[in-house]
């Protein structure tokens, strides 16, 4: 048994935050919290950090964030800045309205829209957290559980097949989507992430194989019955992100990592063959997809116990269909290193704010997620209206509808 200790282990009266994930989230409130003066280790399950995921748009309330946190500078050398975001209808590929972004989102929301592939965002993270002396990561380490009380928690897992325990002031959840930590909170037995009757088919294309429609700097956002297709261009443009959303039915893999999961390219065409033909080009043009079923999980009403905190997706998983889920967590992770600041040592009260500040606004978020992946994929007369409802809309109306989610609350 590999033992470290808590905060007795830091200089005299540095807490010691133990982070479960180094995803987004997990980063994210490291490096907060890091910045506040805590120790942290944080234990990755993944043997190495490697390129896993895709593309990620990141509105204001999130690149705001991580522009107080000192990264966005570092950032902004890996991420593209679209122009705007179009969307299209399915079958004609006509235009339904044009929402600009670039220097008009940054200063209607005060910080840019950028997108970024989620590795780059990883590694940005990680090369902040390697400056800061009290941060250890480390990977090939899976936690299994914890023993919490008001005085600690004492977090154990497994590296190398060899058991470890540590100890310290916090432990922090975020091991995504299906967090075997939340398993243990014991939130009820109705608690589980559940098959959402959608697969995200994603992959990253190389922009020399796209069509050119396909590497205008803007993000796209086709609409069409029980499917959508979002594209952009990412890393300066040499690459193109595609993310296309069909209703289906998924049995099984539930234990299989998701990005190692191939899709068949003639499938996904196949469920794309009626659409415009800008869109079925992008689609028959990717030879390589990624398979990623969507979870879902119903909001609940506490993301803690004594010690232990939910964070990111394993407090909120959501559906992609607001682009919120890493802000989200980015968000949270901002919210707990303010109400640490607010009551410095009282980890009860820290927490308690944590929790004030962020289910609520969560479960909003992941409600309107729902929605607008209801809206996305309606057909019919309904599909019809909403295409009108759109076009009636226009960019003004449709930027001012999004202030809720874009404008910065920390
Ligand atoms: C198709 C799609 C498109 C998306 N697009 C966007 C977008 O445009 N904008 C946006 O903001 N969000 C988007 N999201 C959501 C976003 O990707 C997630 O919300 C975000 O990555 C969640 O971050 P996280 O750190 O909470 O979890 P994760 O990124 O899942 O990280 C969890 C980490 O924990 C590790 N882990 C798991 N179990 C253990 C364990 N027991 N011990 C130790 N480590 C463990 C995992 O290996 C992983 O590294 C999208 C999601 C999908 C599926």
């Amino acid at each position: 048994m590999d033992r470290e200790g808590g905060s007795l282990s830091g200089t005299p009266g540095q807490l010691h935050a133990i982070v479960a994930g180094a995803g987004i989230g997990g980063l994210t409130a490291a490096l907060a919290l890091a910045r506040q003066g805590w120790r942290i280790t944080v234990l990755e399950r993944a043997p190495v950090i490697e390129e896993v995921g895709a593309g990620l748009q990141l509105a204001p309330n999130a690149t705001s964030i991580l522009e107080k946190l000192g990264v966005l500078d570092r950032l902004m050398l890996h991420a593209t800045t679209p122009e705007a975001l179009q969307i299209r209808r399915a079958r004609d590929g006509s235009e339904l309205v044009r929402m600009p972004l670039g220097p008009i989102a940054d200063l209607r929301w005060k910080a840019p829209y950028v997108v970024v592939h989620r590795a780059d965002l990883q590694r940005t993270l990680i090369e902040a957290l390697a400056q800061e002396p009290a941060v250890t990561i480390k990977t090939g380490a899976s936690v299994l559980g914890f023993a919490s009380s008001a005085n600690g928690v004492q977090v154990g897992g497994k590296m190398s097949n060899i058991n470890v325990r540590y100890e310290g002031d916090l432990l922090i959840a975020a091991d995504g989507v299906r967090s075997v930590l939340r398993e243990r909170l014991g939130l009820g037995p109705q608690d589980k992430p559940v098959y959402s009757g959608r697969t995200a088919w994603r992959a990253v294309l190389d922009a020399r194989s796209a069509p050119a429609h396909a590497v205008r700097l803007q993000t796209n956002l086709w609409v069409g019955p029980k499917a959508h297709l979002v594209h952009y261009p990412l890393r300066q443009g040499s690459v193109v992100n595609v993310v296309a959303i069909t209703e289906d039915e998924w049995k099984g893999d539930d234990d299989k990592d998701f990005w190692a999961v191939h899709g068949d390219p003639a499938q996904v065409s196949r469920r794309f063959s009626g659409w415009h033909r800008d869109a079925r080009d992008l689609v028959g043009a990717v030879t390589e997809w990624r398979r990623w079923p969507l979870f879902d999980r119903n909001p609940v009403t506490r993301w803690s116990t004594d010690r232990v905190i939910l964070l990111g997706d394993a407090a909120h998983p959501m559906l992609p269909f607001l682009a919120s889920g890493a802000a989200m967590a980015i968000e949270d992770a901002m919210a707990l290193a303010q109400a640490d600041a607010a009551h410095r040592g009282d980890m009860r009260a820290t927490i308690a704010a944590y929790e004030k500040g962020r289910i609520a606004r969560a479960a909003t978020v992941a409600s309107a997620s729902r929605r607008q992946g209801w809206i996305y994929h309606l057909s019919g007369m309904a599909g019809f209206a909403r295409d009108a409802a759109m076009r009636r809309m226009g960019p003004e109306r449709l930027m001012a509808r999004m202030d809720w989610l874009y404008l910065p609350r920390q």
